[in-house]
């Protein structure tokens, strides 16, 4: 029997979860470690701020899948990993023998140096639901609230939050470019300019800023993301950006019971974009995997025999929920915008969030 740990409750391992029997009824044991119970899928958060579902709808219960799974489930934080040993440490649990160990940890927003003091980094995504509660409260007309970062979290945050009514006409985006991955004249770039106007946001483009030259009551920062800093304790092989190096195995370069998915590894093969659709894809080739090396593990197999390869890395559908009756969908030549696209996006994240209830 491999003891299997999860360390890390993103979009892979929810689904390793939902999918246990197999590994179980093989006489494999699981345990998954989440600093919460409850994980706020991306995809929804920004709808949390404009109050189009609440956190709840938004979140994924990881304790509950574990406890119906039959895994164990460890509330606590990952700190180190002795890969010679095969011990992985925790914050509070202290140390944990496994045999198989999966990272997916997603990713931690850049703070900018010089910015501090009452901000709120969108990720983890659990601290969205916090400012939700605290913009939609009774005494939270008039509030100012600044945006910085205009990649497409940030632009979703910043329409979410001015489509309230006590917001109007009080936020500001700050960031150096207005979504940068797309051309300056197209359509979709013309469209998300124009849901700007239409909600009242404030464009403060190709400033450096600074937190005492920020004039809101409320900051949200959405200026990017990196790989977790605990990475860096592993002693495991780490990308220029410090992300796990995986190959196409999803297994750790040089680590043939050490995987890693989602945000926190980089795809060796083909480095692939910080975006939850990647770990969705990859669900299916961990899951494979890690019955494959549970049993390889217990015989003592080497090889990678019966692995299977990770090959989805082709394009993908690009969403955003910019507010009630507005959103953006893209892929390759293809573009719907308008409610169209805000109800088929929430649709798209309310189905797969629906999974795991
Ligand atoms: C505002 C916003 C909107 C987005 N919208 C979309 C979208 O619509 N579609 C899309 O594809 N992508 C979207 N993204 C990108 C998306 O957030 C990430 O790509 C996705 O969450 C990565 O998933 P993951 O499975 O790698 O990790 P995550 O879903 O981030 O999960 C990581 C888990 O690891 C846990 N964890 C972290 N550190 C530790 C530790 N030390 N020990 C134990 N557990 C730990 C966390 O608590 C969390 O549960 C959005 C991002 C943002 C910021």
């Amino acid at each position: 029997m491999a003891r299997i740990v999860l360390a890390g409750a993103g979009h892979c391992h929810v689904e390793v979860l939902r999918q246990a029997a197999d590994l179980l009824d093989a006489g494999h044991s699981l345990t998954v470690i989440s600093p919460d119970r409850e994980h706020i899928y991306s995809g929804m958060a920004p709808g949390i701020l404009a109050g189009s579902w609440s956190a709840a709808e938004a979140s994924l219960p990881v304790a509950e899948l574990a406890h119906r799974a039959g895994a164990d489930f460890l509330q606590d934080r990952v700190v180190s990993l002795d890969p010679v040993g095969r011990t992985i440490q925790c914050a509070l649990t202290g140390s944990h023998h496994y045999d198989l160990v999966s990272f997916n940890l997603g990713s931690e927003t850049v703070v900018p140096a010089g910015l501090s003091g009452s901000i709120h980094p969108v990720k983890p995504t659990g601290n969205l639901a916090a400012v939700a509660a605290l913009l939609q409260g009774e005494r939270a007309s008039g509030v100012r609230v600044a945006v910085v970062g205009g990649g497409f979290g940030g632009i979703e945050i910043a329409a979410n939050v001015a489509s309230l009514p006590g917001c109007r006409g009080g936020v500001s985006l700050y960031a150096h470019r207005f979504a940068p991955a797309l051309p300056e004249r197209s359509g979709r770039m013309n469209y998300l300019r124009r849901v700007m106007v239409e909600r009242g946001v404030t464009l403060h483009l190709g400033e450096q800023v600074k937190a005492e030259e920020l004039d809101a009551d409320v900051v949200l920062l959405a200026t990017g993301i990196v790989p977790p800093a605990v990475l860096g304790e592993l002693n495991l092989p780490l990308s220029g950006d410090g992300a796990l190096r995986v190959d196409e195995f999803l297994q750790v370069v040089g680590h043939q019971d050490i995987f890693a998915v989602g945000d926190c590894a980089e795809f060796t093969p083909a480095p692939l974009p910080r975006v939850g659709v990647f770990a969705v894809r990859q669900q299916a080739v961990l899951i494979h995997n890690l019955m494959v090396r549970a049993g390889g593990a217990r015989q003592g197999h080497a090889a990678a025999e019966g692995l299977r390869r990770f090959t989805g890395t082709g394009p993908y559908l690009q969403g955003m929920n910019l507010g009630p009756g507005r959103g953006l969908l893209y892929r390759g030549p293809w573009t719907v915008t308008g409610p169209l696209a805000w109800r088929l996006k929430a649709r798209i994240d309310h189905r797969c969030t629906g999974r795991y209830r």
